[in-house]
């Protein structure tokens, strides 16, 4: 692992993961980001029944990871445990092995990646080598106080050990201070489509679906 720790540019450097982008295929690459609780993965499970594209969420895979006990698990572990990032060039070299998988070829959606800038560059150096550029980072915008609530309700109801109520300020605060710069970092690009993430699951995702339908035309 600790060789895996000092590579630097994870993404994209395998030849196979070039042949297996197809160019110029009409493709949906969506970064979705919002804070933790804003409701983001009961809206990602509905995009991706609507858009028929696979889920590529670093939570899910460093969780299942943990679960495995994989070298990789246990060391993520120790970060996710308690509600810090997952350094970046461990969570690089994951996301890079994934998207070598054919199935990412006719896009995807990332979840709770990139959580920080130098995971976003990193995305774009390697989807620009696959001439397959990202097509839009949706954010979904919430109000802080209703998210905290909402994820000790969630806590109590799944059990996940990192919602515990110190865990979640911590996951708050680091999403403040590390992930909200993404937002400039897309708005720069022209990428950033901000949608309210309040109300119902039914009224938030209308306003995401009428975001990715301009898309698709
Ligand atoms: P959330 O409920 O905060 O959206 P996720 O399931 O996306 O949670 O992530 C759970 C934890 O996994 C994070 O708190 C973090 O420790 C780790 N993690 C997930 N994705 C990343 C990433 N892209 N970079 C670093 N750490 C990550």
């Amino acid at each position: 692992m600790a060789s895996v720790l000092r590579q630097e540019k994870l993404l994209g450097q395998s030849p196979a993961s070039t042949q297996e982008w197809a160019t110029g295929e009409a493709c949906m690459l969506i970064v979705f980001i919002g804070p933790p609780g804003s409701g983001k993965g009961t809206q990602a499970k509905r995009l991706l029944s609507y858009l028929g594209i696979p889920h590529l969420s670093t939570g899910d895979l460093l969780r299942a990871a943990k679960h495995d006990d994989t070298s990789l698990g246990r060391l993520a572990a120790q970060y996710i445990d308690h509600g810090r990032l997952v350094p970046d060039p461990l969570v690089l070299a994951m996301v890079g092995e994934k998207l070598n998988e054919p199935q990412f070829a006719k896009g995807c959606l990332f979840d709770g990646f990139p959580r920080t800038i130098q995971q976003a560059k990193s995305l774009d150096e390697s989807l620009n080598q696959r001439k397959q550029p990202l097509t839009m980072a949706l954010e979904l915008k919430a109000d802080e106080n209703e998210l905290v609530a909402r994820m000790l309700k969630r806590a109590a109801a799944e059990k996940r050990a990192d919602d515990t109520p110190e865990t979640l300020t911590q996951r708050m605060d680091i999403y403040r201070k590390q992930t909200a710069p993404l937002l400039d970092y897309y708005r720069g690009q022209g990428k950033l489509i901000s949608l309210d993430g309040m109300g119902t699951p039914d009224e938030v995702f209308a306003r995401i679906r009428a975001a990715v339908d301009q898309k698709k035309v």
